[in-house]
């Protein structure tokens, strides 16, 4: 297969260091909220990735993380654990949060069809192998410790920034809020390993080390949980684009300065799914889930058919005006797939022709839009019904679209206005929302009924105001 590469910023031919065998790295979701279909684009593209592997008969080991502690609201090492605001946010413990929402990520997972990673490890089962990463980086001298912290030095090392440019990190970290320089640092770059002096003296999950009473850095959690279970050398890291600095920059440092050679020969990053305003984050508060998808009235599988039509390596635009039609291309799909008679054997013969040019399209650095025209290609094909059947279930090995799962009834239209009204509701949900934060509560409750009378009902939940038409 060819596979883009961050590392080498090329088209590669995939080679994995054992024949035959792939060992692959996910970075898995922060649990401190739910998962954004942003996130899941990514992990819908890699899952896409992971079933292409297999299909072209790679044994493929993943292994996923869960990030349940050190990673904070800010990546240059500032700010509060994110999983301690979710936990203050619900007046829950961490690991209460932690519980909740990594079951709600893989109940979202499963409603898209996307694979449980083989090995899904929590970063806070792992705090001895992090104590001992960091104390082997001390003794080599890549490490420092500094205001109680553990930090790496980034100036040991021949070059650190080999994912991105020097000027494209920088760039990075301006636009980034709350950026504050934590003097502790000998060089700008530097970042921690292991945290003693928190500002927050209520971190819930603290743990003794050799440094003091503490807790890891967010880094680390990935470089040792990958070596754990798939080794020393690494074939395949995946992630969104915005994990390529500092996040994968930082593991790279540390896992090579460790293991004193190259740790991992091929990066995947998924670009991000936007919505009008930009990019969707869960720190905005106010986001898209995939049980607000369901409330709408759109089967989830439809999100994934969404993704698979552009391609992994291009920013896409979230829309509903979009999702609408790919909810009525996915309906005929299933149903020219239910109308097929079954009857008869499949000729495989035929059959390799097709397969031959889905790998030709999906082989090519995951061109999953392809994939799907060779799927419409082969169903309006001189071939018999038997065989277009082998064919579909065969990509749906890879496409995981449920294809051949029977007809799909025309569901009531989804819940949509035009885009004038849209942008109305909108720009009120907005004003709503500041008039509570202003404590102007009848403004608030005058802007619901302004806009109840137009027939648009708010709902306020934890993932914000949502509006839906009147029934
Ligand atoms: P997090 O839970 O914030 O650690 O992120 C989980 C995964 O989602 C990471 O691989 C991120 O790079 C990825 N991600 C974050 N935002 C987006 C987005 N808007 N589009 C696609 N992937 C994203
Ligand atoms: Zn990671």
């Amino acid at each position: 297969m060819l596979l883009y590469n961050t590392l080498t910023k090329k088209k590669e031919t995939f080679v994995p260091i054992e024949e035959g065998k792939v060992g692959m790295y996910t970075c898995g979701p922060t649990v401190y909220h739910f998962a954004h279909i942003g996130n899941l684009r990514s992990y819908i593209m890699e899952d896409v990735l992971e079933k292409y592997l297999r299909y072209e008969g790679y044994d493929v080991k993943r292994v996923m993380n869960i990030t349940d502690v050190g990673h904070l609201t800010s990546d240059a090492d500032t700010g509060e654990d994110k999983m301690l605001k979710g936990a203050k946010r619900e007046h829950k413990t961490v690991m209460e949060i932690a519980k909740f929402y990594t079951d709600a990520f893989f109940s979202d997972c499963a409603k898209l069809q996307i694979k449980t990673p083989d090995v899904v490890e929590p970063a806070t089962n792992c705090i001895d192998e992090f104590i001992h990463m960091i104390t082997v980086l001390l003794e080599k001298g890549y490490a420092y410790e500094a205001g109680g912290n553990i930090y790496f030095d980034t100036s040991k090392l021949k070059e650190y920034y080999v994912l991105s440019s020097h000027n494209e990190a920088d760039l990075m970290v301006g636009v980034r809020d709350d950026v504050e320089e934590d003097t502790n640092k000998r060089n700008k770059a530097d970042f921690v390993l292991w945290f003693t002096k928190s500002k927050f003296e209520d971190q819930e999950l603290k743990w003794e080390s050799p440094w003091g009473t503490g807790y890891p850095g967010w880094h680390i959690e990935c470089s040792c949980i990958s070596m754990k279970h798939l080794g020393e050398r690494l074939d395949l890291h995946c992630g969104g684009i915005d994990n390529i600095f500092p996040h994968h920059t930082n593991e790279i440092a540390q896992s090579e300065s460790y293991t004193g050679h190259k740790w991992c020969n091929y990066w995947f990053h998924v670009h991000h799914l936007t919505d009008k305003s930009g990019k969707m984050s869960k720190s905005k508060g106010d986001f898209l889930t995939v049980s607000l998808l369901e409330e709408k009235g759109y089967d989830p599988i439809v999100y994934r058919m969404f993704c698979l039509q552009s391609h992994y390596r291009k920013p896409l635009e979230f829309s509903y005006e979009v999702m609408d039609n790919v909810a009525t291309a996915y309906r005929k799909l299933r149903n020219r797939v239910a109308a097929l008679d079954a009857a008869g054997e499949a000729d495989l013969e035929q059959a390799a022709v097709y397969q031959e040019k889905f790998k030709e399209a999906v082989g090519n650095d995951l061109n999953t839009s392809s994939g799907i025209t060779v799927l419409y290609d082969l169903l309006k094909a001189n071939i018999s019904d038997a065989t277009k059947l082998y064919l579909v279930k065969d990509f749906d090995r890879v496409l995981s679209l449920n294809l051949a799962a029977g007809p799909v009834e025309e569901s009531a239209p989804a819940e949509t206005v035009d885009a004038g009204l849209e942008q109305y509701i909108n720009e009120k949900i907005a004003e709503r929302a500041e008039a509570k934060k202003a404590k102007d509560f009848a403004k608030a409750d005058a802007i619901r009924a302004e806009l109840l009378e137009k027939g648009i009902v708010l709902k306020d939940t934890r993932e914000g105001t949502l509006w839906s038409v009147q029934k």
